[in-house]
């Protein structure tokens, strides 16, 4: 099929990538062991700082998230320690998953996955904990697999409570540079991240922020680690600081996208997530008074400005409805992943995205519904547009 015009992406990850940081990219190879460089990629960890809200030290590796989640893991715990993760979704139960594989004692919490957290749940495991064999709690800012957020102070705020040492160590990959972070005002000890959401870019870096209490701790952790040790990657080369060859286009396009977002202001960045955000909220809770389709998130303030679970009727299939819009519109929705596979639908909407996109989206996916015999009530790219001409 011959399809005119540009597709949209609409996933929870990789985002749209601007033409400006796509052509920030498209150059030859240089020489990174300059001066030039090194200060190039040193002006953009101390942004990557800054949009964290963090004074302490951030590293730099050619990964995925996964990749900052293991560096995380083998960093900060050691081989006698545990760590707490409150089940919050998919990707909670992945880093999880990961600590079981390093061989660390996991605590699994199990949360209702259709709200935010309620740090209660963790007090009888903290408690019982009187050896502080917990190292650090786990937790994602937005489970992206449920489009909820979690909020790191009300866990920072329990285990202070509890005198509990345990590190606050949060994966922010779905909030970074789109919903405001303050690493260090929240006390979170060690915070981490990826390029391809928020910050615009493709896949393949990621960035993990330790402050002084992580730093100390990994200083004397004794699990066996190398690429991911911290201890190796403070020098001001780059080659040390990827400890290995930088990837050096992606780190003008990592420039690039922060000149863009500095340019906006972050500010603007997170209203402009959060009107945006308003406004998919709104389409979808006018097409649920027909009771097919529904918020997958039960309490309105918890649900994430950069990605939004649709919940459906046993009887409507949301992966007829994706393939639909993807195949026929050119439109890229995200579906339900681990227990909701094949029964959410996610829209994405974080990263270099505008009205004119956003309501393109919606009303893909209304023609969607429409064209599958979804129930829904009328309007709901009305309510989009209402709520986005009220500000
Ligand atoms: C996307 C995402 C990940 C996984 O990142 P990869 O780069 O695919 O490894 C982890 N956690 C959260 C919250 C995410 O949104």
């Amino acid at each position: 099929m011959i399809r005119r015009g540009r597709g949209l992406v609409q996933l929870p990850g990789p985002t749209n990538i601007p033409e400006r940081v796509l052509r920030a990219m498209h150059r030859p190879s240089v020489d990174f062991g300059t001066a030039a460089f090194a200060r190039l990629l040193e002006s953009c960890l101390a942004d990557l700082a800054a949009i964290a809200g963090t004074s302490g030290q951030v590293f730099a590796y050619a990964a995925l998230g996964h990749g900052a989640w293991e560096a995380a893991l083998v960093n900060l715990v050691g081989p006698d320690e545990a760590v707490l993760v409150p089940d919050t979704g998919r990707f909670a139960r992945g880093w999880a998953e990961m600590a079981e594989a390093l061989g660390i004692d996991v605590r699994i919490v199990p949360t209702d996955l259709r709200r935010p957290l309620d740090p209660a749940a963790l007090i009888p495991v903290l408690e019982a904990d009187r050896g502080h064999k917990i190292r650090a709690v786990l937790l994602c800012h937005v489970e992206t697999s449920t489009g909820i957020r979690h909020d790191p102070r009300m866990v920072r705020r329990l285990l202070d409570e509890l005198a509990h040492p345990a590190l606050l160590v949060v994966d922010a990959i779905a909030s970074f540079a789109a919903m405001p972070l303050a690493m260090d005002a929240w006390g979170i000890d060690c915070l981490l991240t990826a390029s391809q959401k928020g910050l615009m870019l493709p896949p393949g870096l990621a960035f993990l922020f330790a402050g002084q209490r992580a730093l100390e701790v990994a200083s004397h952790c004794t699990r066996p680690r190398k690429y991911w040790d911290w201890r190796g990657r403070a020098g001001a080369e780059s080659y040390e600081r990827f400890y290995g060859t930088p990837p050096v286009q992606m780190i003008f396009g990592l420039r690039e996208a922060l000149d863009m977002l500095r340019e906006e202001g972050m500010e603007a960045v997170f209203a402009r997530h959060e009107r945006l955000a308003r406004a998919v909220h709104a389409a979808i809770a006018r097409w649920a008074e027909a009771g097919a389709l529904f918020f997958h998130c039960l309490d309105p303030d918890a649900r994430a400005r950069t990605v939004t679970a649709v919940g459906f009727a046993p009887d409507v299939d949301p992966e007829e409805i994706r393939t639909l819009a993807r195949e026929r519109f050119g439109v890229a929705f995200g579906g339900g992943i681990g227990p909701f596979r094949g029964r959410l639908l996610r829209i994405g909407h974080m990263g270099d995205l505008n009205e004119a996109m956003v309501l393109g989206a919606l009303g893909v996916l209304e023609l969607a519904l429409r064209l599958k015999g979804v129930p829904h009530a009328a309007g709901g790219l009305e309510a989009a547009v209402a709520a986005l001409a009220a500000g």
